[in-house]
């Protein structure tokens, strides 16, 4: 394993989760949470074989199991002191506050917020369980006030849907006038992204950069590097040892075939990682090749990757306008359709 690439590694802490969101692709019942003993062996696999390693804690809610963050990070503190370990969560805010906030910040934890945008725009789908899903909402909103007060070095991940992208802009408005300095926005990963809406991401993406990023104190984060995003080189170690390359456990409701296709060894037969190791593009033509035999998984991958690889060409484009012409923002241009007879996704 090289040293000088970090090993990105998505840890499972729970599956259960304190909203229902109907796009959630992945299952929240019948598994028991992570244990100490399974996140032992899974920070000796990854900080054994490499110093740099960012933890990225991640559900379901992680926050509904504190007690294993604190675990983590007092075990990497007695055993992994001398490892540059970079730790993020993915929280849907509910429980940001307080107690878990000040540990989190104290500990240099950095954290992503996942918010869709106004109450209006998102009620339909997500819903709190049990709850007045209006009082969760609002209830997000005062944290991510807290964290605006706290100058704390956080963002927001807000997932377009195809239902919703005509209202991009908006959202993205409404995350700026609540004061969010860092906005991340991302597709939905496992919807059918045919056209007219990808065409309209497309638009849509390059014209809320082109008109905000860099705008006072906001910025939006985006990286053509990091496209497509099912091709990522991560490493997923879920809540029952099982693991993943990509990220495709959490698409396992909708796309099955696919979450067989990046499945790799358990935790308990893991020994080395380096051969899971592939370029994004090379990655990419081993899932659509082998999700093919399953026709669904297979129309809803290319999709998604050839998204991906739509605003990889865009954000490219954009970087380049920049760099020519500095101050100014990229003149836009269409959005380039399929080809016919290849698949638009294969890079
Ligand atoms: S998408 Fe995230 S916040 Fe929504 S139900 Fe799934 S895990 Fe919970």
């Amino acid at each position: 394993m090289p040293e000088d690439k970090s090993l990105y590694c998505l840890l499972f802490l729970t599956r259960r989760c304190n909203i229902d969101c109907t796009y959630c692709h992945m299952e929240h019942d019948g598994y028991e949470d992570m244990t100490e003993e399974r996140l032992a062996r899974a920070m000796k696999l990854f900080l054994g074989v490499n110093p740099n390693v960012c933890l990225h804690l991640f559900g379901g809610e992680p926050l509904l199991r504190f007690d294993l963050i604190e675990w983590i990070l007092e075990h990497a503190a007695k055993h992994y002191a001398d490892r540059n370990i970079n730790y993020m969560i993915t929280t849907n805010g509910l429980l940001l506050r307080d107690r878990y906030l000040d540990y989190l910040l104290e500990h240099g934890v950095r954290v992503m917020l996942s918010l869709d945008g106004s109450f209006d725009s998102q009620k339909d789908w997500r819903r709190t369980i049990g709850g007045d899903g209006r009082r969760a909402y609002d209830r997000i909103v005062e944290n991510l006030a807290e964290l605006n007060r706290r100058n704390v070095d956080y963002f927001v991940n807000m997932v377009v849907s195809p239902e919703n992208v005509d209202r991009m802009e908006e959202n993205v408005l409404f995350f700026r006038d609540l004061g969010v300095r860092r906005l991340q926005v991302t597709y939905e990963l496992g919807a059918h992204w045919c056209e007219p809406f990808r065409s309209a991401y497309v638009r849509g993406f390059r014209e809320v950069i082109e008109k905000y990023d860099g705008q006072a104190e906001f910025s939006l984060q985006y990286g053509p590097s990091s496209e497509p995003v099912l091709g990522n080189m991560t490493f997923i170690v879920d809540v029952n040892g099982d693991m993943y390359r990509g990220c495709a456990v959490v698409l396992e409701k909708t796309m099955p075939r696919f979450n067989e296709v990046v499945r790799i060894p358990n935790l308990d037969e893991q020994r080395d990682l380096t051969s899971f190791v592939r370029s994004r593009d090379e990655q990419v033509r081993d899932f659509l090749r082998r999700t093919r035999v399953a026709e669904n998984d297979y129309k809803l991958l290319r999709s998604n990757m050839h998204l991906g690889y739509l605003l990889r060409r865009e954000m490219f484009d954009m970087q380049a306008q920049r760099a020519e012409h500095p101050g100014q923002p990229a003149a836009p241009r269409p959005v380039a359709q399929p080809s016919a007879g290849r698949s638009p996704s294969a890079p």
